[in-house]
């Protein structure tokens, strides 16, 4: 498990920030959006730190995340919802540690904008 100093997602894997956990294994964690945009916002994070989708080819973090969501999806009883990864800052990308956005609870437009 590789964790980074001043990262503000392996603090919380660690428990020096408070976050509402939903989910956490020795693969992956997941808490509430603290700035959620949908009745159910959930980030959902591998316990190793990469910063984005497009710096890390491990594809053992890429399995963890997506069966990491699917995990939450079960235990809250979605049936309907979107996962989203930001990648880069023009993408809307904040915290460069990889996760998912799980969201639930209203409908989602398609085409996204
Ligand atoms: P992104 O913009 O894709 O990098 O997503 C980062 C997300 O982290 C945003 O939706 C923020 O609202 C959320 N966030 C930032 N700080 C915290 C925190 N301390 N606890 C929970 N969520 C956070
Ligand atoms: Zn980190």
């Amino acid at each position: 498990m590789k964790t980074v100093e001043n990262c503000l997602f392996c603090k919380i894997i660690a428990g020096e920030i408070p976050a509402q956990l939903v989910f956490k294994d020795e693969a992956v964690t997941a808490f509430y959006d603290l700035n959620p945009q949908a009745p159910v916002h959930i980030l959902i994070i591998s316990n190793t730190h990469t910063a984005s989708h497009l710096e890390t080819d491990d594809t053992t973090i890429y399995a963890d995340v997506l069966a990491g969501a699917k995990k939450v999806a079960q235990q809250l009883n979605l049936t309907d919802y979107r996962l989203v990864i930001n990648n880069g800052t023009g993408a809307g990308q904040s915290v460069f540690h990889l996760h998912v956005h799980l969201m639930a609870g209203r409908p989602f437009a398609w085409p996204a904008g």
